[in-house]
């Protein structure tokens, strides 16, 4: 059994581990894929905003103060930054409410100098003076366009984009740059491409938990079918398939009714006697046994019958074994049309067969048994225009739940054989004397149920502790009935031979 759980364990894993794990390599692939996707459409309107408003500022100051950029010395070894007349150092109005307005972070360089800036450090000091990034300056000084870079400011890490700053005789004086910090690009990109992992992840989930169900059932119905195999071939032939199995529209639902159908193969095979369809000795040995076993269980009653066909080398010798085989195969349907609802009919060997009457007094089995060897009389077996009738005799005993079912077959095979020596085509069930007419018993016994009447002898039969040597009882009573009625008769006629005597001597009289 646990080596069954762990085979099924390691079908279900293996299986899941073949769906589960390329849905969530497909998960991961498509998520960074989109993160990339949503960074890299991020970056561009990104790029975009931060030149714009770069541009803008320039723009805004060329407007603003017309005229070129420049230091002036103030004194005390102090310069300024003016646009044509209007000094800009310190002038940080319009940049803080364009900070406000952008978010982004505003910076004036003049050559490598920062000369303006909406960048403070955690003490709300600006980073005023500061020197511009070596690489931005020389690449700059190289390209002489705009440029997009993440610099370290402080100790924070920024996304910036430079753009130059021209006099009017194409001097390259400065920059302008907006920045927004790595955190900030991260967080967007981040959300931008939520709602893809959002619905990847639950697309995983929703398919892993149908995958998990799916192959759980599967699982369980291989598991299933395995068990009744494994019944099988332990020998129980008796096993049902689950529903759960059978009711799948699948290959699995296939199979299950194919392997039940083989269980039915089988079965025949081996509880079947080939020519008759029968049960066979083997199997009716294993039936009596159940049938005594419940027997000593609930109390219910049971019988046993041998049954053989009359002069049977007869038929063989007359018309042929192949017509024999017919004829066996005639009786069998009869005794299987006769036994059906009221126990099993088996080939116990030959031309013989056992009867199991289960949960059936003696007097109903041999009621059943006394019509069906009288409806044999009525019938016959037609084989290649010749019409065979056959006859039976039967051995009837009555199954106790303690005794010995070997010695009630023998039982039942010595009243066979008294019935074989005393005429055939017969029931027998005492070797007293003439056998009861158990018809009539059991007639006695419905009437009385239908209309309500007690009737002694059937109240007797029924109470009867030994019906048997009730049976010997009435056979004996019929027996000395019918000697005294001879009698009588045999009287009767005596007398009426005296009378014609007497008038015989009245005519020689005469
Ligand atoms: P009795 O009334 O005393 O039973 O006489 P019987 O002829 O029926 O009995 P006996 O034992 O002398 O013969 C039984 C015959 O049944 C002999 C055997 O060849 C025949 N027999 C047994 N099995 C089969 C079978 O499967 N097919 C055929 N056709 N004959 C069979
Ligand atoms: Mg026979
Ligand atoms: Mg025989």
């Amino acid at each position: 059994m646990k080596i069954e759980s762990q085979r099924i364990g390691k079908l279900q894993r293996a299986v899941l581990f073949r769906t589960i794990l390329p849905m969530l390599v497909m998960c991961i692939v498509i998520d960074a894929m989109a993160m990339l996707q949503s960074k890299a459409s991020l970056t561009e309107e990104l790029n975009r905003s931060l030149y714009a408003t770069a541009a803008s500022v320039a723009e805004s100051y060329e407007t603003m103060y017309p005229g070129d950029y420049r230091l002036m010395q103030l004194g005390g070894g102090y310069v300024s930054l003016y646009k044509g007349d209007y000094e800009l150092t310190e002038q940080y109005d319009f940049l803080d409410r364009l900070r406000e307005k952008t978010g982004m972070h505003i910076s004036l360089f003049f050559k490598d100098a920062r000369i303006l800036t909406t960048l403070q450090d955690d003490a709300g000091n600006r980073y005023a003076g500061s020197a511009i990034n070596a690489a931005v300056s020389s690449q700059m000084m190289r390209k002489r366009q705009p440029l997009y870079y993440e610099v370290e400011i402080g100790t924070e890490l920024y996304y910036a984009c430079y753009i130059p700053l021209w006099n009017a005789d194409n001097d390259l004086v400065g920059m302008v740059a907006t920045a927004i910090t790595s955190a900030e690009v991260k967080s967007e990109a981040a959300k931008a491409s939520l709602p893809i992992l959002v619905i990847t992840v639950l697309g995983l989930l929703v398919a892993s938990f149908i995958s998990v169900r799916y192959t759980s059932r599967i699982v369980s119905a291989i598991g299933q079918i395995h068990k009744f195999l494994s019944g099988m071939v332990a020998g129980n032939l008796s096993n049902v398939m689950p529903d759960k199995v059978l009711k799948r529209k699948d290959e699995i639902g296939q199979t299950g009714g194919e392997i039940v159908r083989m269980q039915n193969a089988v079965r025949v095979l081996v509880e079947c006697d080939p020519l008759t369809t029968l049960y066979n000795r083997r199997y009716g040995n294993a039936k009596l046994k159940n049938m005594q076993k419940r027997s000593k269980q609930t109390g219910a009653p049971f019988a046993i019958a041998i049954g053989d066909i009359d002069f049977f080398k007869k038929v063989n010798d007359t018309y042929g074994h192949d017509a024999g085989d017919e004829v066996l195969k005639f009786v069998a349907g009869e005794l299987k049309e006769l036994m059906g609802g009221r126990g099993h009919a088996v080939r116990w060997g030959g031309e013989e067969f056992l009867l199991i009457f289960e949960d059936m007094s003696l007097i109903s089995a041999g009621a059943a048994l006394e019509e069906y060897v009288d409806r044999l009389h009525g019938l016959s077996v037609n084989y290649k225009y010749q019409t065979i009738r056959v006859t039976m005799t039967i051995g009837l005993v009555e199954g106790t739940p303690e005794g010995d079912l070997e010695e009630m077959i023998k039982q039942a095979d010595e009243r066979l054989y008294y019935g074989k020596e005393h005429g055939r085509d017969q029931l027998v069930v005492t070797m007293d004397g003439a056998q009861p007419c158990y018809r009539e018993l059991l007639v006695f016994q419905q009437d009385e149920k239908r209309g309500n009447t007690m009737i002694t002898f059937s109240e007797e039969i029924l109470d009867a502790e030994n019906p048997m040597q009730l049976f010997a009882d009435i056979a004996m009573r019929e027996a000395e009935q019918e000697r005294e009625e001879r009698m009588n008769t045999e009287g009767e006629e005596d007398s009426g031979d005296t009378n014609k005597g007497e008038k015989t001597e009245e005519k020689k009289d005469e």
